[in-house]
C-alpha cells in the first residue's frame, strides 16, 4: 500500500482506477510572416472562435454545475478580448512580424509570469486562467484538439494541473475523483470540483508515479490522503466513510425547505456568510435563508485601483436581485490587519490588528466611504437591503457612519434615484467594548452581528492569525460566550435583532448555548446551513436551557 499526502479542496471519498489525463501536445511553430495583416486576422478569426467556444462552455458549466461555474468561463470570455493582451499580440504580429501561434504562446508567458509574480493569491491564480484561454485560441489556429479520457469505465483523474475548461470539458459520468500535482485551493478547478461535488486533492508534488496508472486508488478529500492499493483494514475503514458521507448527504438534502425549528417551536434564522456575487448560487443550493455577511472587502481585494460607485452598485444589485428579495446584509469595507490592498497606500503599522483598519478608514477617508455607501443606497432598490459597519468601539463612530448614510439618502433623492426606505442598519460586536456598550449601541442600530473571530481576539488578546497560540486562541471561553450573553441581552431589551456572523456560529457544540441565549439568527458558510439546521431541529431549549445559562457562569467553567 503507497499513502501519497496532498492537501484537499473538495470533500469526499472516491474509489476507482488511477487514470493519467491524455493532454494533446502540440510543438508551436515559430517564423516569420509575409502578410502581417493576413496574419493579424487568422488570430481574430481564432479569438472570435475561442470567443464563441467559451460561451458554449459557459452554458454547459451553467447546467451541470450552476451560474457560479459559468461565470468563469464568461471572464475568460473576457480575457480573450482583453485589450491590453490583444495589444501585446498585435505588436508581436504586426512589428516583429511573428506567427498568431507563437505570438499568442510569447504573450500568455508573459501575463501568466506578471500574475504569477503578485502577492496576492487570488491574482496568482488568474496565470492559469490566460494561459487556458491561449492554449484554446492556440489549438484552434493549429486544428489540434483538447485532450480527454479514453477509459470504459469510471476513473480517477490525475494530471499535473487542470485548466477550468479541461475540468468542465471532463465526461463527468467518468469522474470519481481529481489528484493533480500542483494547483492552489482557490484555483477555479478547486472551486469547480468543490460545485460539481466531486473529491479532490492537490498539491500531491510528483508523488504520483505514472507505473500507478490502472491501479486501484482510494482518495479522501477531507484529509487530503490517496491511497494506492489499499490494505484490506485502509480499504474497509475509508469505504465505510464513503457510505457514511452518501447516508449524511441524503440526509441533509431531506432538509431543503424544512423549518430551522427547534424540537420546543423556537426559530432561528439561519443565513449565509458569502464574499462576492458568485458565492450566490452556493447559497441559494444550501437553501441558506438570506445573507447575513457579505464581506464587501473582496470586491477591493480583486480590484488594481479603487472600485467604482457603479462598479459597486452592479455587484450589490447582482446579489440582492439573485436572492430575490431575502435578507442581504452588507457589510462595509473591512480592511487593514490581515487584509491590505496596496492602492489604499497605508502607513505600514507596528501593530495592524488594533490599528487603521474597518470603519476607522472609511471615517477617515470619507470619500472612500461615500462611495460605497451610494452604491449601497442605489442597490437597496433591488432587494432587502441591510448595512452593516465593523470594527465599532464607539457610540460616536456609528453616529458619524449614519451621517453618511443619511448624507447620501439626501443626494439620491435630489437626484431621482430610487432607493429602498427600509434599509436596516447595523453593527458587528467585534470588539469588547461594542460589547460591553451594546446597551447604548442598540439605541443607534437596528441590529448587532457578532463577529465571533474578532470578539475572541480581542477579548482574549490572542491574534487570530497566529497558529502557535493554539489552545489559547479559544472561543469557547467564558469570556466570550459572557460577553455574547450580555450583546443578546441588551439587544433584546432594547427590540432590536442579534445575530453572529463569526465562524463560531457553525460551531455545533455551542448551538445549544446560542439557541438558550436567543440569538436570532447565525450565519454560516453555505456548506454549513442543513448540518446547523439539522442540529437546531435536534434540540429541545427548554429542556437545556437552565443548564445552559447556569454553565455559563458556573465556577468551573471559569477555570
Ligand atoms: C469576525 O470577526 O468574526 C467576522 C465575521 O469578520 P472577519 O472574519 O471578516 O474579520
Ligand atoms: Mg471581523
Amino acid at each position: 500500500m503507497i499513502s501519497i499526502q496532498g492537501k484537499g479542496v473538495s470533500t469526499g471519498v472516491a474509489i476507482g482506477p488511477l487514470y493519467f489525463y491524455q493532454r494533446a501536445k502540440s510543438t508551436i511553430r515559430r517564423y516569420e510572416v509575409e502578410d502581417e495583416q493576413a496574419e493579424w486576422n487568422r488570430f481574430k478569426d481564432a479569438q472570435a472562435k475561442a470567443v464563441e467556444q467559451l460561451g458554449e462552455l459557459a452554458e454547459k458549466a451553467r447546467a451541470e454545475a450552476g451560474d457560479e461555474a459559468a461565470l468563469l468561463f464568461e471572464t475568460h470570455q473576457l480575457m480573450a478580448e482583453d485589450l491590453d493582451y490583444e495589444e501585446a499580440i498585435q505588436g508581436l504580429i504586426q512589428d516583429d512580424k511573428l506567427n498568431a501561434e507563437a505570438a499568442v504562446t510569447d504573450t500568455a508567458a508573459q501575463f501568466a509570469e506578471m500574475f504569477a509574480a503578485m502577492d496576492d493569491a487570488y491574482m496568482q491564480a488568474r496565470a492559469a486562467d490566460v494561459k487556458d484561454v491561449s492554449s484554446r485560441i492556440i489549438s484552434i489556429l493549429t486544428g489540434v484538439v483538447q485532450g480527454g479520457i479514453d477509459s470504459p469505465v469510471p476513473i480517477i483523474l490525475a494530471a499535473d494541473d487542470l485548466a477550468p475548461s479541461e475540468t468542465v470539458q471532463l465526461d463527468k459520468s467518468k469522474i470519481l475523483g481529481f489528484v493533480t500535482e500542483g494547483g492552489s485551493g482557490s484555483s477555479h478547478t478547486a472551486i469547480l470540483a468543490r460545485t460539481m461535488g466531486i473529491p479532490a486533492i492537490i498539491g500531491v508534488g510528483d508523488q504520483l508515479k505514472p507505473e500507478y496508472e490502472g491501479r486501484e486508488v482510494i482518495v479522501d478529500g477531507s484529509t487530503g490522503n490517496v491511497v494506492v492499493d489499499a490494505d484490506e483494514a485502509t480499504r474497509t475503514r475509508l469505504l465505510a466513510k464513503q457510505e457514511e458521507q452518501r447516508k449524511m448527504r441524503e440526509m441533509l438534502e431531506q432538509l431543503k425547505g424544512k423549518p430551522n425549528e427547534t424540537k420546543d417551536g423556537q426559530s432561528i434564522r439561519v443565513y449565509c456568510n458569502i464574499g462576492g456575487p458568485d458565492d450566490v448560487h452556493a447559497v441559494l443550493s444550501n437553501d441558506g435563508g438570506g445573507i447575513g455577511l457579505f464581506r464587501s472587502e473582496f470586491l477591493y481585494l480583486n480590484c488594481d485601483d479603487y472600485p467604482s460607485e457603479d462598479y459597486q452598485f452592479e455587484a450589490y444589485k447582482q446579489v440582492l436581485s439573485d436572492m430575490d428579495g431575502k435578507e442581504v446584509v452588507i457589510r462595509t469595507l473591512d480592511i487593514g490587519a490581515d487584509k491590505q490592498i496596496g492602492y489604499f497606500n497605508l502607513p505600514a503599522e507596528e501593530n495592524p490588528a488594533m490599528g487603521n483598519r474597518a470603519l476607522r478608514i472609511c471615517l477617515n477617508r470619507p470619500e472612500v466611504f461615500h462611495t460605497q455607501i451610494r452604491a449601497l443606497y442605489r442597490a437597496s432598490a433591488f432587494g432587502k437591503l441591510g448595512i452593516m459597519f465593523p470594527m465599532v468601539t464607539s457610540v460616536w463612530e456609528v453616529k458619524e457612519a449614519k451621517k453618511m448614510c443619511e448624507r447620501v439618502k439626501a443626494e439620491l433623492t435630489a437626484e431621482g434615484i430610487p432607493f429602498a426606505e427600509d434599509v436596516e442598519i447595523g453593527i458587528m460586536i467585534e470588539t469588547p467594548a461594542a460589547a460591553v456598550m451594546s446597551d447604548r449601541l442598540a439605541r443607534e442600530v437596528d441590529f448587532f452581528s457578532c463577529g465571533t473571530n474578532d470578539l475572541t481576539q480581542y477579548t482574549l488578546a490572542c491574534d487570530r492569525q497566529n497558529a502557535d497560540l493554539g489552545r489559547f486562541y479559544n472561543p469557547h471561553h467564558p469570556a466570550v460566550l459572557r460577553l455574547l450573553k450580555m450583546v443578546c441581552d441588551n439587544a433584546h431589551k432594547q427590540g432590536i435583532w442579534v445575530g453572529i456572523c463569526g465562524e463560531l456560529g457553525a460551531d455545533l457544540e455551542l448551538t445549544e448555548t446560542f439557541l438558550s441565549i436567543g440569538i436570532d439568527e447565525l450565519s454560516v458558510s453555505p456548506r454549513s446551513v442543513l448540518p446547523l439546521r439539522q442540529k437546531i431541529r435536534e434540540t429541545d431549549v427548554s429542556a437545556v436551557r437552565e443548564k445552559v445559562l447556569g454553565d455559563l457562569l458556573s465556577d468551573e467553567n471559569a477555570l
